[in-house]
């Protein structure tokens, strides 16, 4: 017997998880114009293997595409290389499915190039934890922790580089046994591609060193959570940077101050896509250097949106490297679903002519609910179900989704926290360890 090298077509799904089918690797090619036979009920797989109750049941047959862009082929040194693509989800006749996530990303920034004539560039910043080794106490940044881990690192450094990313740094976060891995950016699909990338080679090489990674959202509410940052610009087709302008609040271009005012405007709407787990909202509290309102900050952590530092006195390189983050997203979140959100509402807030708020300076959990309001900030849902009702109660952010995405959503999600029933606090934050 000669093993057969297997190729892994996948796509990341509604629950953040990556799922797929392998087909013979000397396949590729009829396989890139085929794709691999798939199925709708897949939309309602929540990140506890339970299902939904599914608007498709046993029915329908769909196509997952590979996309050779996306091709990573690992050798992680024990057993066979890893070697996988994404890919689009399509009906039989071809058209793009309406939960393909990737085709829901493909639609915002199709939407932003149509409305501002701008492609996005995006850099996903990740933070995770292992759950192997003993923590050493005191290691907040600290290099002694890192160089525990340093085989691991550099594996996990070399296989992004070798899936085709640009690896940019790496650290010991705050948080015990907590990383952050930062890549740097792409335009927008790929990002989101690479976001997915990321998170798979992260728990390879945690394995391939008897370790464990998660991206879990919260682990221990006494402690940090595990955020997602996702660092936002703007060029046109020529490649001119135009998120920068001298003269702008803050150094934001018209462009960049609406669309950074309708995020704002629609956060509480959208939090229920980019932090869409039920311990999504113990991490979006005050004083966890998170997001718990829909707040801009000028280099501010606690601010849900932050206008990042540049480390140039250039003006061209400024014009390069400024940026915006957006700090209310975490990896139980498909990277796709979560840009296409912010990307949708931020070109809202483009066609409505918004201007943005002020930076705030203060601490806003001090603040009463009515100097909030007069202020025009929102306390973020404090709950993900409150969070999807302020979803699905927006007619604007459903909007952006096809037709009955918002309440196929609902259905996942309601499934996804009826699995938790009965558990207190620390048994949610093990369950979701378990799964991202
Ligand atoms: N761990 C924080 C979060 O949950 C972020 C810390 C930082 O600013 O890197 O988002
Ligand atoms: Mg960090």
């Amino acid at each position: 017997m000669t093993p057969m090298p297997l190729i892994v077509a996948t796509t990341c799904d509604l629950a953040g998880k990556v799922r797929g089918k392998a087909f013979p690797a000397s396949q590729l090619e009829k396989r890139l114009k085929r794709g691999v036979g798939w199925v709708p009920t897949n939309v309602m797989i929540n990140c506890f293997d339970s299902i939904g109750e599914s608007p498709f049941g046993s029915l329908g047959d769909l196509l997952l595409v590979p996309d050779a862009a996306t091709e990573v082929k690992v050798d992680f040194g024990v057993g066979a290389s890893e070697h996988f693509l994404l890919g689009d989800i399509v009906t039989l006749e071809g058209a793009p499915w309406d939960y393909c996530t990737r085709a829901l990303l493909r639609a915002a920034l199709a939407r932003l190039h149509r409305v501002a004539g701008v492609r996005l560039i995006a850099a996903f910043e990740h933070e995770f934890q292992l759950r192997g080794e003993p923590a050493i106490p005191n290691q907040g940044f600290g290099r002694e922790a890192f160089e525990q881990q340093r085989p691991f690192l550099e594996m996990l450094m070399g296989a992004l580089e070798q899936a085709g990313l640009n690896p940019d740094s790496i650290m010991k976060e705050y948080g015990p046994n907590q990383y952050e891995v930062v890549v740097g950016p792409q335009e927008g699909l790929r990002a989101a591609d690479e976001a997915v990338i990321l998170r798979e080679l992260t728990r390879s090489a945690a394995r391939a060193n008897g370790e464990r990674a998660t991206f879990v959202p919260i682990r221990d509410v006494t402690s940090v959570g595990n955020g997602v940052h996702v660092h936002m610009s703007f060029v046109n087709d020529e490649g001119e940077a135009l998120t920068y302008d001298a003269d702008g609040p803050c150094g934001m271009s018209g462009l960049t101050g609406a669309f950074s005012a309708g995020i704002l405007k629609y956060l509480e709407n959208i939090v229920a896509l980019t932090a869409p787990s039920a311990i999504s909202y113990e991490r979006l509290t005050p004083h966890r250097w998170s997001a718990a309102y829909n707040n801009l900050g000028f280099r501010d952590r606690e601010a849900s949106l932050r206008i990042c530092p540049v480390t140039t006195k250039d003006p061209a390189a400024i014009a390069r490297q400024f940026n915006i983050e957006y700090r209310a997203a975490d990896a139980a979140a498909c990277p796709h679903l979560a840009l296409a959100a912010i990307v949708h509402a931020g070109v809202q807030g483009i066609e409505e002519g918004l201007t943005p708020p002020a930076p705030t300076q203060d601490d806003l959990s001090l603040l009463s609910h009515e100097d909030l309001t007069a202020r025009g900030f929102v306390r973020l849902p404090t709950s993900l179900e409150a969070a999807l009702d302020r979803f699905e109660a927006n007619a604007t952010a459903t909007g952006w989704f096809p037709d009955g995405f918002a309440s196929v959503y609902r259905a996942h999600k309601n499934s996804e926290i009826a699995c938790l029933a009965g558990l207190d606090t620390p048994a949610r934050c093990a369950a979701y360890e378990e799964t991202y």
